[in-house]
């Protein structure tokens, strides 16, 4: 009897525990069927489930995804080039969908604080766009060179951009769009240089985006091929100048923390991701 029961007992164990080792298999993959985001509300009991958090964090010091994460937040700064043990990381984030799903974040906060905006509506509210990994997108460039893992090149980087073909960022377009509904003048300001404003310009009208207010680009490149100052001081001055002509930025959105950061940021900033690489 006492045996009996004790089998009985063993059953109800191994079943109760199959169905919780089903559990912690079968619902990370129902998410991931249904599209969306993957957060399992269990510890997985076998791996991490996305390919980056396993084994990347395993093979260095600080896992891939916890630099990017240093970087988005700014306590990563001045870095050259994506560490080599990380190109295959960055390359999925920006490639797998989940580079696309940060940045539908970032605008849809824009849009709902646009939306929520008391506008004055007297054609002085403007919305301050950066243009590369903002409005368009160099991926396509990047894919070839390493994901930010290989030096920056300036020239073979200005090729591609003379071929004007960079995508939009899709989600930067809608919020674009969404501003122009609202009454919000949209400002480019770029990193670009003047020689480059005809392509510029082409691009993107190419991907959908017209009606802007001004194409704000830096001066032709110097004799010595340089640039003075850093991107902080040339933007926050060029916006400085946007206010002091009467204008109101309600919002600034941009990849680069020096895009947004500097007096006068605009009345909100917003930073999408970028983890391929730094300009300070
Ligand atoms: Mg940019």
């Amino acid at each position: 009897m006492a045996t009996a029961a004790a089998t009985l007992l063993l059953l109800l164990f191994l079943t109760a525990a199959a169905s919780a080792w089903e559990m912690n298999i079968r619902l990370p993959t129902e998410m991931l069927n249904g599209g969306e985001a993957v957060v399992a509300p269990v510890i997985h009991a076998l791996r991490p489930l996305l390919g980056s958090g396993g084994q990347l964090a395993a093979r260095a010091g600080v896992a891939c995804d916890s630099w990017r994460l240093g970087v988005e937040a700014h306590n990563v700064i001045g870095w050259k080039t994506v560490p080599a043990r990380c190109e295959g990381y960055v390359g999925h984030y920006m490639l797998g969908g989940h580079y696309r799903r940060d940045s539908a974040v970032v605008v849809d906060e824009a849009v709902a604080y646009a939306e929520s905006l008391q506008l004055a509506g007297n054609g002085k509210e403007i919305w301050v766009f950066d243009i590369d990994e903002t409005s368009l997108s160099n991926l396509p460039y990047y894919a070839k060179h390493g994901f930010g893992a290989t030096l920056y090149n300036d020239t073979s980087f200005r090729e591609y951009v003379a071929e004007g073909s960079a995508p939009a960022l899709p989600e930067t377009r809608r919020l674009y769009r969404r501003l122009l509904q609202l009454g919000v003048k949209p400002v480019f300001l770029t990193g670009r240089t003047e020689d480059q404003r005809n392509i510029t310009v082409t691009n993107l009208r190419r991907q959908g985006y017209s009606g802007w207010m001004e194409l704000l680009l830096k001066p032709a490149v110097h004799a010595a091929g340089e640039l003075q100052g850093s991107a902080v001081a040339y933007k926050s001055g060029e916006r400085q100048k946007l206010e002091d002509a009467g204008f109101t930025i309600v919002g600034n959105i941009g990849d680069q923390w020096s895009d947004i950061l500097g007096t006068p940021e605009g009345a909100r900033t917003f930073k999408l991701p970028d983890p391929m690489y730094y300009i300070g």
